[in-house]
């Protein structure tokens, strides 16, 4: 099959690897992509927001299957409009995409379906969100309705923080994606991300992930995109599995078809692990970044076959097969981010890191020039490793990390505290 992958970071230098692997792959392209995707795949410059030609690219290619990677194009309805062209394509539709798109549908969704979540109400102007802020009080959450590059969330600690975020999203700093605000229940616990693979009706599961959002060591600093993930974990046991196929995916599923708007592609569950039990914070509709690399790394099975299926209805009776072990990754991102960082600086060392036992390198932000790997984004790398403990895994992509020689880089030193404390504590 000729396959045609949209986008260019490391969750699609995991995916490129993959598909890259698969005995039905005889062709893969991948558009934008980048330096570290080029080495499975022939990289195309197109603009996703472009449909048009997004397109043109797979009727010149003559692709037989597009797979998309990231959120803003799902959500655009890119989807649709390739299909619409004759193409099949592996993704949701722009309607059932709402699941991350729009905040207030999904909330709306579990409210109707008795999906646990947290506590919510929707508004569409700041005195009313402010004087319901007032009656509940803080800690409170503060969320604009639509896409907002990861920014669009406000864990507010007091009354008056929240009155701010919600000036700041009317006043228009998400653009229309704060047109309308959520604003809702404060949840403690243990996060975890989970992954469905679903056709409409049938969703598989996939595995669990937890990623590692603040900037520095311990779960400080500003939120980024993720500085690291690992996955199984621990604390996300079989029991737990179950209940959230049953209680979250299947009723969803339902629920979508029920609309008129079946599901098909990967759901991403961003759950917190509550005192009362899970409950959604949020759901994707893609797979996560940098949480892709560390599933990838584990799925022994072919993923081409299961993209298919999911694009075609058939993932019933449909199987996928894993490896034990923990995948964990490590990303090294630009020194200033997720704030103001320079492009260009050189990394030297990629192949004798990747070279070691255990570890996988892919690329996020990285640019070939002139016979060397240069930064080219904020989350440059991401530095895996397998190994039979999360420990180990960590082990392993550290001693990776450090055999990497990019003085304007930095990574947190923490990626699996969580599951390596338990770790300790179990033995
Ligand atoms: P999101 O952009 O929706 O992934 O949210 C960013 C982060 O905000 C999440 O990963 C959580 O850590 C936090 N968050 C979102 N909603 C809540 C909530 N209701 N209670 C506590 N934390 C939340």
């Amino acid at each position: 099959m000729k396959i045609l992958l949209l986008g260019g970071g490391g969750r699609e230098h995991a995916l490129a690897w993959k598909i890259a692997a698969s005995p039905l792959t005889t062709k893969l392209w991948c558009a934008p992509g980048n330096a570290g995707i080029a080495q499975e795949a022939e990289c195309v410059p197109v603009e996703l927001t472009d449909h048009a030609a997004v397109v043109a690219l797979a009727k010149r290619l003559a692709v037989d299957f597009v797979v998309v990677g990231p959120d803003n194009p799902l959500v655009a309805g890119i989807v649709d409009d390739i299909e619409a062209a004759g193409f099949r394509t592996f993704g949701p539709s722009k309607a059932a995409a709402r699941l991350e798109g729009s905040k207030g549908f999904t909330k709306d969704l579990c409210r109707k379906y008795g999906i646990p979540t947290a506590a919510y109400e929707r508004f569409s102007d700041a005195a009313a969100a402010k004087a319901y802020v007032r009656a509940q009080g803080a800690p409170i959450v503060v969320k604009a309705d639509g896409l907002a590059l990861g920014k669009g969330v406000v864990v507010a600690q007091t009354i008056a923080e929240a009155e701010a975020a919600i000036d700041m999203m009317f006043g228009g700093a998400f653009g229309t994606s704060g047109n309308e605000v959520v604003i809702e229940e404060f949840l403690s616990g243990e996060e975890v991300s989970y992954f469905a693979l679903c056709d409409g009706e049938t969703a598989i599961p996939l595995a669990s992930a937890q990623d590692h959002k603040r900037a520095f060591d311990g779960d400080q600093g500003p939120n980024t995109g993720g500085m690291g993930a690992y996955s199984p974990v621990p604390a996300f046991t079989e029991d737990l599995e179950r209940q959230t196929m049953n209680e979250f995916v299947l009723p969803t599923l339902r629920a979508m078809k029920e609309m008129g708007c079946a599901f098909k592609g990967i759901l991403y569950l961003g759950l917190m692990l509550t005192a009362q039990g899970p409950k959604l914070i949020e759901y994707n509709v893609r797979f996560g970044d940098p949480e892709c690399q560390v599933l990838m790394l584990r799925l022994m099975s072919d993923l081409v076959p299961a993209l298919i299926a999911s694009r075609d209805g058939q993932l019933k009776n449909f199987d996928l097969r894993w490896y034990a072990e923990t995948a964990l990754t490590v990303v090294m991102a630009t020194k200033g981010y997720p704030g103001a960082y320079d492009r260009g600086s050189v990394i030297r060392g990629l192949d004798a890191a990747g070279a070691m036992e255990g570890v996988e390198i892919f690329h996020a932000g990285t640019k070939a020039q002139g016979g060397e790997i240069t930064a080219n984004g904020g989350r440059v790398l991401n530095v895996c490793a397998t190994g039979k403990s999360v420990a180990e895994a960590q082990r392993r992509a550290y001693a990776a990390v450090d055999r990497i020689d990019w003085p304007e880089g930095f990574c947190r030193r923490d990626i699996g505290y969580l599951a390596i404390a338990g770790e300790k504590h179990s033995r």
